[in-house]
């Protein structure tokens, strides 16, 4: 099997060219490279009706969760919308975040409650992984 036969992508680690990820409170992620992500966005018209929050700058959002499966279940069909509803599903908050890995943005434009939040779980990334909280 070689790493890019269908389905020999393995869900944990980073891909090569990942472009966005989609990670909860207990560091669950599901990483997205630049074709997924673009997919995902214009499915869901950007995530916007499952956004708390959002840097103006990039795609790295707050979302909430049960706004995320709704988004995902009435889009066109993704193939990683799965993954993303179940982690949506599992999460152990209300709020899951989008990470772009793509953009070189620090968010100097998106000061609100919503990016403590984000910020607090993304940082250090998804990649680095944090010790899971209780
Ligand atoms: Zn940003």
């Amino acid at each position: 099997m070689t790493a890019d036969a269908p389905g020999a992508r393995p869900e944990d680690a980073p891909a090569t060219g990942a472009a966005l990820v989609v990670v909860d409170d207990d560091g669950t992620d599901v990483v997205l490279d630049a074709d997924e992500a673009a997919a995902l966005l214009a499915l869901t018209g950007g995530l916007d009706d499952a956004t708390v929050s959002a840097c103006p700058d990039c795609h790295s959002r707050t979302l909430a969760c049960l706004a995320l499966v709704d988004v995902l279940d009435a889009a066109a069909p993704h193939p990683r919308a799965g993954e993303l509803v179940a982690l949506a599903e599992d999460a152990p908050t209300s709020h899951c975040y989008v990470v772009d890995l793509a953009a070189d943005c620090r968010h100097p434009q998106w000061r609100d409650p919503g990016f403590t939040e984000w910020f607090a779980v993304v940082v250090p990334p998804p990649a680095g992984r944090r010790p899971p909280r209780r």
